[in-house]
């Protein structure tokens, strides 16, 4: 059966006040409550004023997106009742928006965007004892009434829930580079997702954070209806709520058309002019984007098309670190082979990115030099890097402190050590067991402490056993 996703994308911008005060938007360890004001309360008689640079972003938005900036664009009320909404209604874009119809590639799938637009984010809910279904009440938090939000509504064009997350990630990535979106400051992205089969009704799954729960949820939504069609029946047209515990969606509300809402034109606000020169600053002003930063990594660096992929797309902190390595250590290809195959790995154990955490250009070229020099093996320095990545101790702190490189001499004496210790292994490599060697550099490497060439350690047990056997 033929899926069609289509998502609504509300992105909290990464500005210092709120979109129609100058209350602070990502106040840090507030109280409840705390950075609210009339305005953001809606008491009577408020009116609001628009923060210049919430439209700033979300122009660059539309134009990293491929779409056509309106030169007029408008704002209205969307009426509902509802406890996070102090005025019953949404200050939001609904006839024009700031931004239509662009589209972006996604694994070579062109993804249609429909519209971006901005508007402001509604109060946060806290189910105080349970969640929505079981909670007695509710509490109120207005400290996120009036944040700003982008919408970024896309075209059904999706065929999967994969691709559905596919294209959240290239989105969040886009977004980032913009520095529009600011996770360290509690900045989030929020999914609404629909769904239909078969060209039936669209169930639409609400509010739903993390884009492994928007595939689950899309995932489950994608069976559920497939069932039903199966049976005969007919998908209704609803709203569901994703439990985040159970990973299933529930019904919340049925049949709701955008109409339903009363939009009306906000007279408060004035038409939205978005002059030529002003998109133009936009424009010059903008980062370069992620697609083409992975061509020019690719180029520049020679590293090819997945690495720069994985580099660029980890994110701008984890692409600019690259740069700066490149900067200091002139073999961009290992360079890039360690950060994607080591050094993130141990960053994505730690669940940190590479701006949280205590590696450092300087110190990450100066292990690719220690190996490059011969000064430590590969598969040492695969170790210090979990230890570099958990202390940010240089690199050749953490080597010296197990102790120098034993001498040549010194190696033969332990790899003599080793053989005699354990004659047993000695005469199964003798007899042509390759996994006695193994185990014998195994023994070697525990004596030198992790120190030492394998390849040469194997070279020179195997030079003692066959001087052993001539011996014999
Ligand atoms: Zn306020």
């Amino acid at each position: 059966m033929s899926i069609m996703i289509g998502l609504e994308v509300h992105c909290q911008l990464n500005t210092e006040s709120k979109l129609f005060c100058s209350c602070e938007a990502y106040p840090k360890d507030a109280q409840p409550n705390s950075s609210t004001c009339e305005i953001c309360l809606g008491y009577p008689g408020t009116k609001p004023v628009i923060n210049k640079k919430a439209i700033d972003h979300v122009i660059s938005i539309g134009l990293a997106l491929g779409c056509r900036i309106n030169p007029e664009s408008y704002f209205s009320r969307k009426t509902y009742f509802y406890p996070d909404m102090p005025k019953n209604y949404q200050i939001t874009q609904y006839e024009v928006p700031i931004a239509s119809e662009g589209s972006i590639e996604v694994n070579g799938m062109k993804i249609r965007i429909r519209r971006v637009h901005l508007e402001e984010d509604p109060a946060r809910i806290l189910y105080a004892d349970g969640n929505l279904e079981t909670a007695s009440h509710v509490l109120v938090d207005y400290n996120r009434a009036g944040t700003p939000l982008a919408e970024i509504v896309t075209e059904p064009d999706m065929k999967s829930p994969k691709e559905a997350r596919a294209f959240l990630e290239k989105l969040s990535t886009i977004l980032e580079y913009l520095k529009v979106y600011d996770q360290s400051k509690g900045a989030s992205l929020r999914v609404d997702a629909n769904i239909s089969v078969d060209g039936g009704e669209r169930a639409e799954v609400k509010n739903v954070t993390g884009f492994e729960n928007v595939e689950k949820a899309l995932n489950y939504e994608a069976v559920r209806q497939q069932n039903i069609v199966r049976l005969g029946r007919k998908v209704e047209r609803e709203t569901r709520h994703f439990d985040e515990v159970a990973k299933t969606t529930r019904t919340l509300r049925k049949k709701e058309f955008e109409e339903d809402y009363g939009y009306i034109f906000d007279p408060d606000l004035p038409v939205l002019d978005i002059s030529d020169e002003w998109k133009s600053k936009i424009e010059k002003g903008m980062p370069e984007l992620p697609d083409t930063m992975v061509k020019r990594f690719s180029k520049q660096y020679g590293i090819g098309d997945y690495d720069a992929k994985v580099i660029v797309y980890t994110g701008r902190d984890f692409a600019s670190f690259f740069e700066d390595v490149c900067r200091i250590y002139s073999k961009p290809k290992a360079a890039s082979r360690w950060m994607i195959n080591y050094l993130l790995k141990s960053l994505n154990w730690r669940s940190e990115r590479i701006s949280q955490s205590r590696a450092s250009p300087d110190t990450f070229s100066e292990l690719l030099a220690m190996i490059d020099k011969g000064e430590i093996t590969e598969r040492y320095a695969k170790e210090i890097i979990k230890e570099y990545v958990d202390t940010g101790f240089r690199p050749s702190d953490i080597a010296s402190r197990s102790g120098p490189k034993p001498s040549l001499q010194g190696l033969r004496d332990i790899v003599k050590k080793v053989i005699k210790d354990n004659t047993k292994a000695a005469s199964e490599f003798a007899a042509g067991k390759n996994d006695a060697l193994a185990y014998l550099i195994g023994a070697v490497l525990k004596e030198t402490g992790k120190r030492g060439d394998p390849k040469e350690i194997a070279k020179m047990i195997k030079k003692e056993i066959s001087n052993a056997s001539v011996a014999q």
